[in-house]
């Protein structure tokens, strides 16, 4: 039996939770000697920054975990360059509001913006990016440093384009990176044209949306046959928009909706009344911050603090990425899978699930969308009871429908459907993998099951 789809049934517990070891360098010297073949720190060494993955990908439940925040500092904004150096603790919208100071901004869209600098280079992490210019923070590494499991420093330079390309959403299995150099580009506006469509409509304008150079961001409500839409486009205006509107749309839809839903179910017993409340406060919510609210920003006006107001433990969620082309035909699959799953199971999730559009980037080896143009799709909900299965019957979902997994943000993708759907280039990752770390060190079992 495959153990990934062992169904959690929260009844038994087959080993005692164990507790890692958990060190926070605060300089590189520190870090090397923590990686030292010879210290007395246990393996597996696994690095982790804000702990925002949805899986166990930043944990070492065994051996020892390392925190990367320590390494805080932003060292370098080069006007002539176009680039901006810092460490691997450095918090993405910290970097966002410094280079804003300076009439910079990091090139693509990365949401979530609590996340570490480091977490975000070393997995698929993305946001509405407008155009075909990189789909992810990682695509906008030039060069990066990276403490290895042999407990020496590597630099890794821009001629060195294979070895970035593994470095990129390398999952910390490659070392710990302790700093990186990201393209930056001067501050641009973006025009955001918000809609409110059925899923229907949407599936039928998904094909047309696919190639598009437009960044696309959407909020789907299965149970109600509602979505609705973020289409950016770069604007000639001088103007953002409003930070403060887009911190209230954000606020709306990420703490606001999360804690209510969350509530409701602690004071409204029956099912079927609570989930109609629930479902009318997000219609109510998305009809007032996701139609005519923003109609223009920039990378730092509508950056989204997400996860940071209502904390990585309290949502669940779950993300699956479908060939863009055909993603008309997976949206009504979803909408359907989702209430049969409702009405079978008993569970749903209670908060609307977020998408994008991911440009073809073939720029890391283990980029979800190397291939082609994809579209992830993120299922989100605050309600644990259930959670467990309902993501093994996601995943079923998914892969029966080309779906690829991303190893920080889906929840029980089955090894073998990984491991074909990644398949050479897993391999040329792996080849580079035993090679900076023969013995594993950097090995944790959730990511042994994928990469041995
Ligand atoms: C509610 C919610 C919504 C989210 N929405 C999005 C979203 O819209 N888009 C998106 O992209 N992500 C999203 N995320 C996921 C999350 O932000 C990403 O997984 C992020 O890239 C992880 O950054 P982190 O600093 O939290 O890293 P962690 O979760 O701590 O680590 C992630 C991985 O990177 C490795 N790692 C961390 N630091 C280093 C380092 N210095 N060197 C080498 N490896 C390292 C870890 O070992 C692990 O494998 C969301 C998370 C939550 C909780």
């Amino acid at each position: 039996m495959n153990p990934a789809r062992l169904r959690d049934t929260g009844r038994f517990r087959l080993t005692p939770p164990q507790t890692a070891q958990i060190v926070e360098p605060t300089t590189v010297e520190e870090l090397l000697k923590v990686l030292d073949p010879g210290s007395r720190y246990a393996r597996p060494l696994r690095p982790f920054g804000a702990l925002s993955a949805a899986t166990d990908c930043n944990t070492s439940s065994m051996g020892t975990s390392i925190g990367t925040s320590g390494l805080n500092r932003i060292l370098d904004v080069n006007h002539e360059a176009m680039t901006v150096t810092a460490e691997a603790g450095v918090r993405v919208d910290t970097l966002n509001r410094v280079l804003a100071e300076e009439g910079l901004e990091l090139v693509g869209s990365p949401e979530a913006a609590g996340r570490t600098l480091g977490g975000a280079v070393a997995s698929p992490c993305f946001g509405p990016s407008i155009g075909n210019d990189g789909a992810y923070f990682a695509s906008q590494v030039t060069s990066a440093k990276l403490a290895l499991a042999n407990g020496r420093l590597l630099n890794v330079t821009p001629q060195q384009q294979n070895l970035l390309a593994a470095v990129r959403m390398s999952y910390g299995l490659l070392g710990t990176i302790t700093e990186a150099t990201l393209k930056v580009r001067p501050a641009t506006v973006f025009k955001a044209d918000h809609r409110r469509v059925t899923i229907g409509d949407f599936a039928n304008a998904a094909g047309s949306l696919a190639d598009a150079a437009v960044g696309l961001k959407f909020c789907l409500m299965p149970y109600k046959d509602r979505a609705y839409l973020d289409i950016r486009r770069p604007s000639n205006e001088g103007k953002a928009g409003y930070r403060t509107l887009w911190a209230i749309k954000d606020w709306g839809e990420s703490t606001v909706l999360p804690r209510l839903s969350s509530s409701l179910h602690k004071v409204v017993p029956l099912k079927g009344v609570r989930f109609g409340l629930i479902d009318s406060i997000a219609a109510a919510t998305h009809d007032m911050v996701n139609t005519r609210f923003v109609k223009s920003g920039s990378n730092s006006t509508s950056d989204s603090g997400r996860y940071r107001a209502i904390g990585p433990d309290r949502i669940r969620f779950s993300s699956w990425c479908f060939p863009a082309t055909d993603f008309g035909v997976v949206l009504r699959a979803y909408r359907d899978f989702c209430r049969r799953t409702w009405e079978t199971n008993g569970y749903r999730a209670d908060l609307p699930a977020i998408g994008y559009r991911l440009a073809r980037d073939p720029s890391a080896l283990l980029s979800p969308s190397a291939e082609e143009a994809m579209i992830v799709l993120q299922t989100m909900s605050t309600q644990e009871k259930g959670w467990e299965n309902f993501v093994i019957d996601l995943a079923e979902f998914a892969e029966h429908w080309g779906g690829t997994p991303m190893f920080n943000l889906t929840r029980s993708a089955s090894v073998d459907h990984a491991r074909q759907v990644y398949g050479p280039r897993r391999e040329l990752f792996n080849r580079v993998r035993r090679q900076l770390d023969p013995d594993n060190r950097l090995l944790n079992p959730f990511l042994a099951q994928y990469f041995l």
